[in-house]
């Protein structure tokens, strides 16, 4: 790569892939947020041939573009709580469905939208409307049907799973136990611990494995720690739903809550050797190259040459073992636990990743528990559940008519045009940052001027031919999904990197930026009204994925990405003083997001949310100067009611993230979320960028308008 010149994927050699694990969503996220900062965790427990998009532009959603008079709540102050006045109409009118945990105006709107356009066109798979010969429309029909099919969940997928256990019950020993893992491993059920292939963090042109702490079933390791009255409550709920499910596969009531105790028993052992949130956001913290001979050493009870020849990479040496802790915890568990027990909880780990393709009453308690953790009501329709596991098993095959129907060619120059504008403000904002010194700023300048955008979908796409899909049972062919992925994954050790691949697939609602490849990434379902619409007013598109654009291009200089340099490799190129002053500057944001409430007595965690606050607020300040920008020196009259051009760039990103969440929900989000509830990413940056108080001509010492501000970038 050459220094100073922006790549894009396009230009760039690799190979053909992304990522993506069939296993269930909420792990395959959790592997994503491990690499990347994306823009929105989507659920409550997670952030998916050459070929030509039409070159006309689709007809466009009735979405209003820019500010939506009805989502104003005229009666609130804008200086007093800007959120509030910019969505209180919205939130009045709104209430969230019974089958969400959440609801808001943009992510699950679209996503909606996007969900409806997906199964029209999953349907005629289903139902033979394709091309004779195209095989990834006949995969995606297969696929989509067997899921639909109820009948076969309760009767064929019940037969896999029996396969499946019986490798479990063949455990006799240490050897076997090894081979079990590994099977499960390479069928997305992350047992006992992770494997997964990575970048080198210290050379990014080097794909290595990673063994990393897992094996639990609730979210989070303090969810097994943490003492007080709700932390208990809901392990004995979830201690509860294990006991149950153990159950619906025949074993007696005594016998399943026996086992169930041994389960929480194992989980909670592995979650005392687990690093806690906060502090894996310090890459350097995650990084040890102790390679395979240091994994040994760590837990040489486990044999390591059995699971790698089961795996089928008996050669991996390259290991990152993330957590070193954890595996000498683990070999504790493993010397101390009985063969029995550790089938038990192989069992449980099983299915639990399996239940969803199993039958209705595995399903049903299954939700129940999910309903615990984020207060929904009721289960998604059937036919949603099954467009998000096609986009999981086959999302890029998903992807191309998704592509096709919703993103045109325009759409993809008007974005760039965007992301380059504000890039252009990066530059600028850079050049004037008093508390940067020249050589730090140069470097800055250098990495920015290194990332890659991808905007839309892939410059190639995956290639689905050797993943085997049929219409015999939805728990098989999730199972071969999960092993084609662990594959392509695997198979990427010792390889040269992929710079064309994507983490999340082209209908996905969100955005990241990913250090190792120093990229930001907008895959077509985030562009979209009321995020994007290439006819919009520039008030509006900068306001809302503007804000979005810059949010990314922040990540590459927040707490964690700074740390990574243009090449995306782990690599300190600060001088101290300016990473001393960096450090002050971010510990502002961490105070001010401190002080906010999540829910009830729960505060929104300012260290854990650091990354986001610092990306939001970088964000919203690039997005606005780019708008500036486009403006020049000419004045543009108001199109909507009385607001300024500048007002409607605010009232349009504070539109954007208008939400409701269930308050179970947003308990659970603000112990593993890494981004601050909707309300106080809105507040929280607006009352830290003066713009806004000039805008609305608000009283110095109102709440949108502080005395002391905090700034990163
Ligand atoms: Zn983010």
């Amino acid at each position: 790569m050459t220094q100073g010149v922006r790549l894009t994927g396009r230009e760039r050699a690799g190979t053909p892939g992304a990522i993506m694990g069939a296993a269930r969503a909420r792990k395959t996220r959790a592997a994503v947020r491990h690499a990347t900062s994306c823009l929105y965790l989507v659920t409550a427990l997670g952030c998916g041939t050459m070929w030509r998009p039409v070159a006309t532009r689709p007809p466009a959603p009735s979405v209003p573009a820019g500010v939506d008079p009805e989502a104003l709540d005229r009666s609130v102050d804008p200086c007093t709580d800007f959120y509030d006045f910019a969505c209180g109409g919205w939130a009045a009118r709104t209430s969230i469905p019974p089958d969400r945990p959440a609801w808001s105006r943009s992510f699950s709107e679209i996503t909606e939208r996007n969900l409806a356009i997906l199964r029209e066109s999953l349907e005629a798979d289903a139902a033979g409307h394709f091309e004779p010969g195209d095989e990834e429309a006949r995969k995606l029909g297969d696929f989509y049907a067997t899921c639909m099919d109820e009948e076969k969940a309760e009767t064929s997928s019940a037969e896999t799973l029996r396969q499946e256990f019986a490798r479990i019950d063949a455990i006799t020993n240490r050897e076997s136990l090894a081979r079990t893992v590994a099977a499960l491993h390479l069928r997305g059920v992350t047992a006992l611990f992770a494997f997964r292939a990575q970048q080198d963090l210290r050379d990014a042109t080097e794909m290595i494995g990673a063994a990393d702490q897992g094996g639990l079933g609730l979210p989070e390791r303090d969810y097994y720690l943490k003492r007080d009255a709700k932390s208990v409550e809901l392990r004995r709920r979830y201690d509860e739903h294990v006991g149950r499910m153990l159950e619906l596969t025949g074993e007696s009531h005594r016998a399943a809550a026996k086992h169930a105790r041994t389960v929480m028993r194992i989980e909670t052992a592995l979650a005392r050797g687990s690093m806690p949130v906060v502090e894996r956001r310090d890459p350097y913290k995650v990084y040890h190259r102790i390679d395979r001979e240091g994994l040994g050493r760590e837990a040489p009870v486990f044999p390591w040459n059995v699971y790698f020849v089961e795996l089928g990479y008996p050669g991996i040496t390259a290991i990152n073992v993330a957590v070193p802790g954890f595996f000498a915890q683990l070999n504790q568990v493993l010397a101390t636990t009985r063969i029995a027990d550790l089938r038990t909880y192989l069992r449980w780990q099983l299915l639990h990743a399996s239940a969803r393709a199993l039958g209705s009453r595995f399903v049903d308690e299954d939700f129940r528990f999910t309903a615990v953790l984020t207060g929904t009501e009721r289960l998604l329709p059937r036919w949603k559940r099954c467009v998000g596991a096609t986009d999981q098993v086959l999302g890029e095959a998903l992807g191309k008519p998704f592509v096709r129907k919703t993103f045109a060619l325009a759409d993809r120059a008007r974005a760039r045009t965007m992301i380059e504008a504000i890039e252009r403000s990066f530059d600028a904002n850079l050049a004037g940052l008093s508390w940067m010194d020249a050589e730090t700023r140069a470097r800055a300048l250098e990495k920015a001027a290194q990332i890659a955008n991808k905007i839309g979908f892939p410059d190639r796409w995956r290639d689905y031919e050797t993943l085997e899909i049929d219409r015999t049972s939805y728990l098989a062919n999730l199972i071969r999904g999960a092993i084609f992925e662990s594959r392509r994954q695997l198979d990427k050790i010792g390889r040269p990197v992929d710079r064309t691949e994507w983490l999340i697939t082209p209908p996905t609602v969100n955005a990241y930026y990913n250090p190792s490849l120093n990229e930001i990434v907008f895959p077509a379902g985030i562009l979209q009204p009321p995020f994007f619409m290439a006819a919009a007013p520039d008030a509006a598109n900068y306001g809302a994925i503007g804000m979005v654009m810059g949010h990314e291009l922040t990540h590459g200089f927040d707490d964690q990405g700074r740390k990574f340099d243009g090449h995306g490799n782990l690599r300190d190129w600060w001088t101290p003083a300016v990473a001393e002053a960096f450090t002050q500057r971010a510990a502002c944001l961490v105070r001010q997001f401190d002080a906010y409430v999540a829910v009830g007595d729960q505060h929104v965690n300012g260290k854990l949310t650091l990354g986001e606050n610092i990306a939001d607020q970088g964000g919203l300040k690039l997005a606005y100067a780019a708008y500036r920008g486009t403006r020049g020196s000419a004045t543009i009259t108001a199109q909507t009611g009385t607001f300024t051009a500048e007002q409607q760039f605010f009232i349009s990103f504070a539109q954007s993230w208008c939400t409701k969440r269930r308050p179970d929900l947003e308990r659970l989000l603000a112990n593993v979320d890494p981004h601050s509830p909707p309300r106080d990413r809105v507040n929280g940056a607006i009352a830290n960028l003066e713009a806004l108080a000039v805008a609305f001509s608000c009283p110095a010492g109102s709440p949108m308008a502080p005395p002391t501000r905090c700034a990163v970038w």
